[in-house]
């Protein structure tokens, strides 16, 4: 027998439309955590949903719908979504969500925006969220505690899934540059030994600004770095530059422009932020932000010096500006706008792989300078900065090179060594890099 479990919620829009509304789309973002599935209206609707189980799904109910299109399909990797399918009862719209297993839904209405008319949006989640990459992290994290841990940086690439963030003249998604920008940043900062790099958004799903700044924190990220490419209402408009967190007045109008439009990210790719706990974190921001900002400001300089040498800057000095996703009262966060997308030249750049590859690699010459100078304590790094070796009967070279995850080249140029040969009694410098 089939049985109702539960009904989660039973939404009612205000106004009741008199003439049959289009489901003209129906878009599906599977992220690690959650599946959304968005439909592009003609109008606002009114629906209902209901899970029912054996086997578990949700269907959802639209009065006096028709659906314009052949439905969306999850893909095979999604986490909670089988299939979709949809019947037509009298004027009403019927969509059956088949799950792969029990989870909650959710569902509200967006009114339109600058990308999207009105929208029905459905979220399904569970609530015992089993990140199993956080749980990896945490789990190295703890065995590496006993001894010395690496420096985490998270790397949270802009927008996402169905916030675009802006488009370039040439068609260019700023979420699709921000996230091969992160992966490939990701990955620099792997190859170093004692850096290890985590991904606060690893595909193309919107992740809440909240969230964001929450992730870095499951992490324990020693630093947060927002990746970006964004635009201006000027096309001529060019260059680079990084952002930290300003509580009060931006460092200028610019600053201040661009921010208002990140922020605005969480009304396109999510309803408003419930804002219960700003109070608390207003106060926390206050007691230890100071110390996080000025690690900010310093980190932000030094990328700002690695970009110099990639490109044109758009400001040769740091700005500053309210964007929610720095706002981690004890993570130093820096936002990196790496160019302008509406600049036709630097979005055909920003295309290009040679010139993702030279992005990143300013970007990590800034994080590694930073955290050469200010290492965290019992990481490798800090240990690594003053790590001398001396070398005993039996050494080689390369042995001492493989034991401490360093080149052999790296070995050779840090101790200004010509050959391989090496004396008992001997010093080395063990250097930071091991690539
Ligand atoms: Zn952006």
């Amino acid at each position: 027998m089939r049985t109702v479990i539960c009904i989660i919620s039973i939404v009612f829009a205000c106004s009741v439309p008199a003439e049959s509304v289009n489901v003209e789309n129906i878009r599906i973002w599977a992220a690690p955590e959650s599946t959304r599935i968005v439909f592009d209206l003609s109008g606002p609707v009114d629906h209902k949903l209901a899970n029912l189980t054996d086997p578990f799904r949700t269907v959802v109910d639209i009065s006096n719908a028709r659906l314009k299109n052949d439905l969306a399909q999850p893909v095979n990797a999604d986490r909670y979504l089988r299939r979709l399918r949809s019947a037509n009862h009298d004027e009403d719209l019927r969509v059956v969500l088949d799950l792969k297993k029990i989870a909650m839904t959710k569902s509200f209405q967006l009114e339109p925006n600058k990308t999207y008319g009105h929208r029905l949006v459905i979220d399904i989640y569970n609530d015992e969220i089993q990140d199993t990459s956080v749980d990896d992290v945490m789990e190295e994290r703890e065995e590496a505690l006993s001894a010395a841990r690496d420096v985490v940086i998270a790397i949270d690439a802009g927008h996402g899934g169905e916030d675009p963030g802006s488009i370039g003249a040439a068609g260019t998604y700023e979420k699709d540059i921000a996230l091969s920008l992160a992966k490939k940043l990701a990955a620099k900062i792997n190859r170093v030994h004692g850096m290890k790099a985590v991904l606060i958004r690893e595909g193309d799903y919107y992740v809440r600004l909240r969230d964001r700044i929450n992730k870095a924190r499951q992490y324990n990220a020693d630093l947060f770095v927002s990746v970006h490419a964004d635009a201006f209402t000027d096309p001529r408009v060019s260059g680079s530059s990084v952002y930290v967190l300003s509580q009060k007045g931006a460092s200028s109008e610019h600053a201040k422009w661009l921010a208002e439009k990140e922020n605005a990210s969480d009304l396109i790719g999510g309803v408003k932020l419930e804002d219960k706990d700003d109070v608390l974190a207003s106060v926390l921001l206050d007691l230890s932000q100071t110390a996080s900002l000025e690690a900010s400001i310093d980190v932000a300089d030094r990328i700002l010096g690695g970009l110099k040498k990639v490109g044109k800057l758009h400001k040769r000095r740091v700005e500053s500006a309210a964007f929610a996703v720095l706002k981690s009262p004890d993570i130093p966060s820096v936002l990196v706008e790496t160019a302008y997308i509406s600049n036709p030249a630097e979005e055909k750049k920003l295309r290009n792989p040679a010139h993702q590859e030279a992005i990143t690699s300013a970007i990590l010459s800034g994080l590694e300078s930073y955290f050469r100078s200010y290492p965290p304590d019992n990481t490798i790094i800090s240990q690594n900065r003053s790590q001398e070796y001396v070398i005993s009967r039996g050494d080689t070279l390369s042995e001492i090179a493989t034991r401490h995850r360093v080149s052999l080249q790296s070995l050779r140029q840090a101790n200004g060594l010509r050959s391989d040969r090496i004396r008992i009694g001997q010093k080395l410098v063990i250097p930071l890099t091991g690539s």
